[in-house]
């Protein structure tokens, strides 16, 4: 029983409107899919989504990683999965997302095979998951009309983009808090946007309207201001861009750096590698979220499945596949109701059927 076949097909998915965060804005998702075929009759669907920001790579990066790790995979029992996470380590360094497209594959190959919903095998803590959704940088007043659409649909949770002018920052929370009222959780996410002095002044000013915890307040490699804001904020302190991998998680933990780590599949190249962090983050006493980049709903069932299996992960923020215009699945993955992430009675990532217009043909295959 191995793996036969590994199939790349990069995808170009646009979004609803352009997606607005602190350090720019995107209009469209470049995502590499990877179909992974055993010779069993079982096969996985994966996904990278890189970001050039945050990891450094991009679509062509991806298949480039993929094209020396492909190859080596085919003949390998696919559950061998901390074995293949070796393999891929050692044939290529970095490159988080597209070991992040293989892992997710080799997990979806994984439920398929134990004939479970992937959240099930993987430690089957809950069985739905409250997702958040974001609300992308304007100003104050259209977030606060667009967060009363997302309630108005249904959410229970919203992330809110800040991290360009503090003071206009402050803005956006209070008009948005006041437009929602206060059974909505608010968390905002400054994207590296603040220096440590500006994230403290914003944060103590932001506290009245109830945040629930703050988001990479200042630049990821600023480990000191991570620290001195964490010490000086009312509001709990979440690392993304400082975490990627169970290393750097260790890293903030020594240096009690934060109060929160958010995962996600694109930065620690997996679901392996991210139940790492989440048991170290556990282990501190510290709890997680998973987040997301530009994933389309493959990678957005693997993010949901691993936080319904894990205790640890008690938040989630994974709505791209809502943010996007474009489809790829037509049938299974994770709805949303309710600001719930719920799961289909089908076995590994849930997946029925892809839109095999939107996949269009593989740009590369791989097999014996
Ligand atoms: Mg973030």
């Amino acid at each position: 029983m191995g793996i036969q076949q590994i199939e790349v097909y990069p995808v170009t998915l646009a979004y609803r409107e352009p997606f607005r965060i602190a350090p720019g804005a995107s209009t469209e998702s470049h995502n590499v899919i990877v179909k992974m075929v055993t010779d069993y009759g079982v096969y996985g669907w994966g996904e990278a989504s890189p970001s050039e920001r945050v990891t450094g790579e991009t679509a062509e990066t991806v298949i480039k990683a993929v094209d020396k790790i492909a190859p080596k995979l085919i003949g390998m029992f696919p559950l061998r999965i901390e074995q293949i996470v070796e393999v891929m380590d050692k044939l290529v360094a970095g490159n988080p997302s597209a070991k992040a497209a293989i892992d997710i594959a080799l997990h979806d190959v994984f439920g398929k095979t134990a004939r479970k919903e992937l959240h099930r095998v993987l430690g089957g803590y809950r069985t739905e998951v409250l997702t958040d959704v974001t609300l992308s940088i304007k100003t104050p007043r259209e977030m606060a009309k667009d967060a009363v659409k997302a309630v108005k649909r249904g959410f229970k949770a919203l992330k809110v983009k800040v991290g360009v002018n503090p003071q206009e920052d402050v803005e956006r929370v209070k008009l948005i808090r006041e437009a929602v009222g206060d059974d909505v959780q608010i968390r905002i996410d400054a994207n590296q946007g603040w220096t440590p002095k500006q994230a403290i002044q914003a944060l103590n000013k932001m506290a009245k309207y109830n945040v629930q915890f703050a988001e990479q307040p200042v630049p990821a490699e600023d480990l000191k201001g991570l620290i001195e804001v964490k010490r000086n904020s009312p509001i709990p302190v979440m690392a993304d861009e400082s975490v990627h991998s169970p290393e750097d998680a260790i890293r903030l933990v020594k240096a009690e750096a934060v109060d929160l780590i958010n995962i996600k599949l694109m930065k620690s190249g997996g679901i392996h590698k991210a139940r790492k962090i989440a048991a170290i983050a556990e282990a501190a006493g510290i709890p997680c979220m998973i987040g997301c980049m530009g994933e389309s709903e493959i990678g957005i069932a693997a993010g949901a499945h691993l936080a319904a299996a894990v205790r640890n992960i008690q938040y989630a923020d994974l709505d791209s596949d809502l943010l996007l215009k474009d489809k790829l699945v037509k049938r299974g993955g994770t709805k949303v109701k309710k600001s719930m992430r719920v799961f289909p009675k089908i076995y590994g990532l849930g997946i029925r059927e892809l839109d095999t217009a939107k996949l269009g043909k593989p740009l590369k295959t791989y097999k014996q």
